[in-house]
């Protein structure tokens, strides 16, 4: 037999198989925030759930967990949303992993999709892996990519159609990695908050509400949420800010107290700015880790961001690659951070920011587009 044979009996042999036994559509955890509205992630995975469902064919759900929360309903399918299944109840106003495990099962016992996504919050990375193992399936944490395509196993003889590629970022951010596992159902992930982009609201769409009803258990309320408290002080919007001036070790306690002032004279001017750091600025205890911008940190896309003193670690760059402009300050003309910048400016900050101050205080530092 020629080789030409052998290898066509080969992919003979290979069988499309589908272990979705009848799972269909795309489902997204529509987190709720401690303050009573949608959280930013929950359009951002409508977005990135709404090209997903296309291209499996299939249905897109938002499942919108709390208290009062039907009013929210409407917007997330402006937002891309084919249906909205609504668990309402005052037991579940605050976020509970063990209520809200019990109800998201409950959903997937029911209802069968065949992906689910959660924002990889704080409250998301708590729920997910509990639901994942409730409902023995796995889940790719800190996802920040998504396709769909074909998967072919020689060793198996098996030919998958249309499965979720998961990808994320591993070996310390160098790599990514498609995660598949096509054989349970649903397949399971989280996106890191910032990644995607919601898609514009649409108020012709429209869609279906369901209202779900949950039997819960007595062991499902072993937590009582007494009260909860909102931290205050400083409000910190990275990804509300349309310019961010973010410092670096090369900065310093005293070049800190520069960028805030930056900050500050844009405000006055009229932009959302933001003041951001990286990791090796908070650790050295200059800035609150509030303002940490990277792959353990915030991940903004902002118009504008200024690198100032910020080597631009691959964990960094992680955070801030998809801003619009980059600009980086730094004295050192190898540093990484030029490798992603469309403006470098080698030098000082002592020698750079003053000046900056100076014209942003005269109104020549301008931002045509914004
Ligand atoms: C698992 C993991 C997760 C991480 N997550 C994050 C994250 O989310 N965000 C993050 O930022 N980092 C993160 N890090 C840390 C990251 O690897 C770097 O250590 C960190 O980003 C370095 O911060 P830096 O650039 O401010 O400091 P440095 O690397 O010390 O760089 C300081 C820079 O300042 C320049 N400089 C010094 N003096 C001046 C001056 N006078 N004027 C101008 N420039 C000057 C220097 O040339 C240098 O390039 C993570 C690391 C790990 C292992």
């Amino acid at each position: 037999m020629s080789s030409n044979n052998a290898s066509k009996n080969i992919s003979n042999e290979i069988k499309t198989v589908d272990f979705r036994k009848g799972a269909r559509g795309v489902f997204v955890w529509g987190q709720i925030t401690p303050e009573g509205f949608p959280h930013d992630v929950a359009y951002e995975l409508l977005g990135i759930g709404r090209e997903i469902a296309d291209k499996l064919e299939t249905h897109l759900t938002s499942v919108l967990i709390g208290h009062n929360v039907k009013q929210f309903a409407e917007d997330l399918i402006h937002h891309g949303a084919d249906r909205v299944v609504i668990v309402d109840d005052p037991k579940l106003e605050t976020f509970s992993v063990l209520p809200y495990t019990r109800v998201i099962t409950s959903v997937i016992e029911k209802l069968k999709p065949e992906a689910f996504l959660f924002g990889a919050t704080t409250f998301g990375r708590e729920l997910a892996p509990r639901v994942a193992a409730r409902v023995h399936t796995g889940l790719s944490a800190d996802c920040t990519m998504f396709d769909v395509g074909e998967y072919v196993n020689r060793r198996r003889k098996q030919r998958f159609e249309k499965v979720l590629r998961m990808i994320r970022p591993s070996f310390g951010e160098s790599k990514l990695a498609t995660i598949l596992g096509p054989w349970t159902y649903p397949q399971m992930a989280s996106a890191r908050p910032g990644v995607f982009k919601p898609l514009p609201k649409d108020t012709t769409r429209t869609g279906e509400i369901i209202e779900f009803a949950i039997d819960f258990k007595s062991e499902d309320f072993l937590v009582e949420v007494v009260d909860v408290h909102i931290a205050e002080g400083e409000q910190v919007d990275l990804k509300g800010a349309k310019i961010i001036i973010s410092g670096g070790r090369g900065v310093g306690e005293e070049g800190f107290k520069l960028l805030r002032e930056l900050v500050q004279i844009l405000r006055e001017k009229g932009y959302k700015a933001e003041l951001g750091a990286s990791r090796g600025a908070v650790e050295a205890g200059y800035i609150s880790s509030k303002h940490q911008v990277g792959q353990t940190g915030t991940i903004v896309r902002p118009d504008y961001y200024f690198a100032i003193g910020i080597s631009g670690a691959i964990q960094h760059l992680a955070g801030m690659k998809e801003s619009k402009y980059i600009i980086a300050i730094n004295k050192d003309s190898e540093a990484p951070i030029f490798s992603v910048a469309n403006y470098g400016i080698v030098g000082d900050y002592q020698d750079v920011v003053p000046l900056l101050i100076e014209i942003a205080k005269k109104g020549e530092l301008t931002f045509p587009d914004l």
